[in-house]
C-alpha cells in the first residue's frame, strides 16, 4: 500500500528519525566501556524520568516483563495482594500474581470509572495481611487515570505493604515523582511515552522494596532483580541486553531532556484536552470523562444516523484503510463498543489533528451525522492558546 501511513496508537508509539538513525549504529559489545558509559548514562537519565535518586534496572522485553518482575521478586508463596483495578492491565495484575500462587483482594471499578480509594481503604482495613498493593497509574485499555498517589498513601498506613504502580502508559508523559509519592517499584516499557520500538522494560524499587526482595522466595532467574541490580552498578547487564535500544534510548533521552519535564507534561495535557475538546464537538461521547488519561483517550462507539451504534472495529478499519491512520478500538468486552486516540511519547499537535481529521471524514464516509471540521477547530483553538503559552514559557526571562 503506497498510502502514507500514520501510527498513532497507544503503544507502540511513533519513534523519531534521531531515535531510528541512533538505532541504526553498529552493535557494541555490551561488555566494553564504549558501551558502558553510554549504559551509565541511560540509567541517569532513566532516575531523571523517574524523579528518583535511585537507580532503574533495564530488562529485555515488553512491558509486562517487568511488571512480573515486580510480583517475582516483591511476593512470596501464600502472600496476599491487592489489585485495584478496572481494566484490562489491571487484570494482568490479578492474573500475574495468581500464576505465582500469590492471593489477590481485588477492588474493581466498572470499565470507564477509575477505583475509588474508599474501597481500597476499607479492604485493607478488612485484610491487614495484604503485602503490596498493584495498580496501574494509566489503565490504557479504557483511558482512565487512575488514583495512585492516594492508594500509595493508603497502602503505606499498613504495615510492611507496598505499592506497585504499572505506568507503562503513563511515566515521562505525566508528572509521577516516584520518591515523593513513596511508590516501591514503577514500571514502565519502552514503546510508549519513551519514543522507541517495543523490547525494553524498566523498574525501579524503593529502599523498603529492596529490602523486601532478598525475602522473596517465589521461582525467579532472569528476572532476579537482584542479580541485575548488582551487574547494572557496574554499567553492565546480567544478561545480553538489547544494546541498540539501550542505543537508541541515549538519543530519546537526549530529546526529552532537550524539551524538559515541565514542558513535556505540558504537551501531553494539551493533547490530551484537545482531542476530548474535539470528540466532544464532533458529537461524540467520552468513555471516561470522570477520570480522563492524559495520554489515552477512550470514546464511545458513535452514532449512525437511524440511531444505533456503529462498530467501532469498522470505524478503526476505515481510518486505516481509506486515510492510512492507525488506531486502536476496545479490548475484551469493550471490543466494538469504544474506540481510542494515543497522545502519547513522540506527539504534536498535527498528529491529533490529523486523527480528529480523519475521524471526522470516516464519520461521514460511514453515515453519521457531523459537521466536517467542528472537532478540528475545537482542537486547534485549544493547541494554539498551548503553543503560545509554551513559547511565553521558553521566552528568556527579562
Ligand atoms: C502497554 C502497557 C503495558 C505493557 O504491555 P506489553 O504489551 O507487555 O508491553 C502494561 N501496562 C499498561 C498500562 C500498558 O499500557
Amino acid at each position: 500500500m503506497s498510502m502514507k501511513q500514520y501510527l498513532l496508537t497507544p503503544g507502540p508509539t511513533p519513534v523519531p528519525d534521531r531515535v531510528l538513525l541512533a538505532m541504526a549504529r553498529p552493535v557494541l559489545h555490551h561488555r566494553m566501556p564504549a558501551f558502558s558509559k553510554i549504559f551509565n548514562e541511560v540509567v541517569d537519565g532513566l532516575s531523571w524520568i523517574y524523579q528518583t535518586a535511585g537507580k532503574p534496572i533495564i530488562l529485555n522485553g515488553s512491558g509486562t516483563v517487568a511488571m512480573e518482575a515486580a510480583v517475582v521478586n516483591l511476593m512470596s508463596k501464600g502472600d496476599l495482594a491487592l489489585v485495584a483495578h478496572s481494566g484490562k492491565f489491571g487484570e494482568r495484575w490479578v492474573e500475574l500474581c495468581k500464576a505465582y500462587g500469590v492471593g489477590v483482594v481485588e477492588v474493581k471499578a466498572p470499565y470507564g470509572a477509575a477505583v475509588d480509594p474508599a474501597a481500597v481503604e476499607k479492604a485493607l482495613a478488612d485484610n491487614p495481611g495484604v503485602r503490596a498493593v498493584f495498580i496501574q497509574a494509566n489503565e490504557s485499555s479504557t483511558g482512565v487515570r487512575q488514583p495512585y498517589e492516594a492508594v500509595a498513601k493508603l497502602a503505606h498506613a499498613q504495615k510492611d505493604c507496598l505499592v506497585v504502580v504499572d505506568a507503562v502508559s503513563a511515566l515521562g508523559a505525566w508528572d509521577i515523582k516516584m520518591d515523593e509519592l513513596g511508590i516501591d517499584a514503577l514500571i514502565t516499557g519502552s514503546q510508549k511515552a519513551l519514543m522507541l520500538p517495543p523490547g525494553l522494560a524498566f523498574i525501579a524499587l524503593s529502599e523498603r522494596a529492596w529490602a523486601r526482595q532478598p525475602r522473596s522466595d517465589l521461582p525467579k532467574y532472569y528476572l532476579n532483580l537482584a542479580t541485575e541490580r548488582k551487574a547494572q552498578q557496574n554499567g553492565e547487564t546480567a544478561w545480553t541486553p538489547g544494546v541498540s535500544l539501550i542505543i537508541g534510548l541515549a538519543e530519546a533521552l537526549a530529546m526529552l531532556k532537550e524539551e524538559g519535564l515541565a514542558a513535556i507534561f505540558a504537551r501531553h495535557d494539551a493533547l490530551a484536552r484537545a482531542t476530548r475538546a474535539a470528540a466532544v464537538a464532533a458529537g461524540l461521547e467520552l468513555y471516561a470523562p470522570g477520570a480522563p488519561s492524559p495520554t489515552v483517550t477512550a470514546i464511545k462507539a458513535p452514532r449512525l444516523a437511524d440511531g444505533t451504534a456503529l462498530d467501532t472495529d469498522l470505524l478503526v478499519k476505515h481510518l486505516r484503510s481509506s486515510y492510512g491512520v492507525s488506531i486502536v478500538g476496545g479490548q475484551g468486552s469493550m471490543k466494538g463498543q469504544i474506540f481510542r486516540v494515543a497522545h502519547l511519547g513522540y506527539y504534536g499537535p498535527f498528529d491529533i489533528l490529523t486523527v480528529v481529521t480523519a475521524l471526522e471524514m470516516s464519520l461521514k464516509d460511514l453515515g453519521c451525522k457531523v459537521e466536517l471540521g467542528v472537532g478540528t477547530r475545537a482542537a486547534e483553538e485549544i493547541l494554539s492558546a498551548w503553543r503560545k503559552q509554551a513559547k511565553a514559557d521558553a521566552a528568556p526571562k527579562k
